[in-house]
């Protein structure tokens, strides 16, 4: 288990907020080429729509890219006096590594300390979906994640944590199956609050709604 903290944002690589559109033809062609550098032969029955089919889920599984997170939240944050920690944990989460274009995927768990002002509970897991439909380290995605929220809503603190299984690392290299990689990122009262931190770490442990009480 590796457990990786980050202090700054020096190492996101910044993107446009939204890239224009994929070039699905482009991809599909490159697909048939890469078939073929690998000694495959693309114009076997098998593999006649296979070009087609991979384009359209690479840009299912990067769409990510072209979706705009002011237009996702526009109308979805709300002025509110509450102040108590807001936890949305257990979110399913599938991303791409970007040194191997392969999956990983696990739950990512998010909590934030509102300032006068709360998000839709729904629109926490679309913002993780936005940042992990991309090609990814699981480092920057949880720092994404968290600096996004946290400019949002001007929250007094954010907390993420992401847990995840890489198939770069089960399927290739070092071939280990039951790796868990964690990542977290701590801002605002999350960072300097010992209480606050160690409170989010407890909450997102419990297992399920039976171990409320
Ligand atoms: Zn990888």
């Amino acid at each position: 288990m590796a457990k990786v903290r980050h202090r700054s944002l020096q190492l996101i690589e910044d993107l446009p907020p939204v890239s224009p559109p994929a070039d699905t033809e482009h991809v599909r062609s490159l697909v048939g080429e890469l078939l073929k550098a690998l000694g495959e032969a693309p114009r076997r029955n098998g593999l006649l729509k296979t070009p087609e089919r991979v384009a359209k889920a690479l840009q299912f599984m990067t769409k990510g890219y072209h979706q705009d997170i002011d237009h996702l939240l526009n109308g979805a944050l709300f002025p509110i006096e509450y102040d108590e920690m807001v936890i949305v944990k257990d979110i399913d989460f599938f991303s791409m590594c970007e040194h191997h274009m392969l999956p990983f995927f696990g739950k990512c768990h998010v909590g934030y300390l509102p300032n006068k002002k709360v998000v839709g509970l729904s629109k926490i897991p679309r913002v993780v979906d936005v940042f992990s439909r991309r090609f990814q380290v699981q480092e920057r995605l949880t720092m994404q994640i968290a600096e996004t929220l946290q400019g949002k809503l001007n929250a007094h603190g954010v907390g993420v944590v992401m847990e995840a299984r890489h198939l770069c690392m089960m399927m290739r290299g070092v071939e280990k199956q039951n790796t868990l990689a964690v990542t977290s990122s701590m801002l605002g009262a999350f960072r300097t609050q010992q209480q606050t931190r160690a409170e989010f770490l407890k909450l997102i442990r419990r297992s399920g709604v039976g171990d409320l009480g």
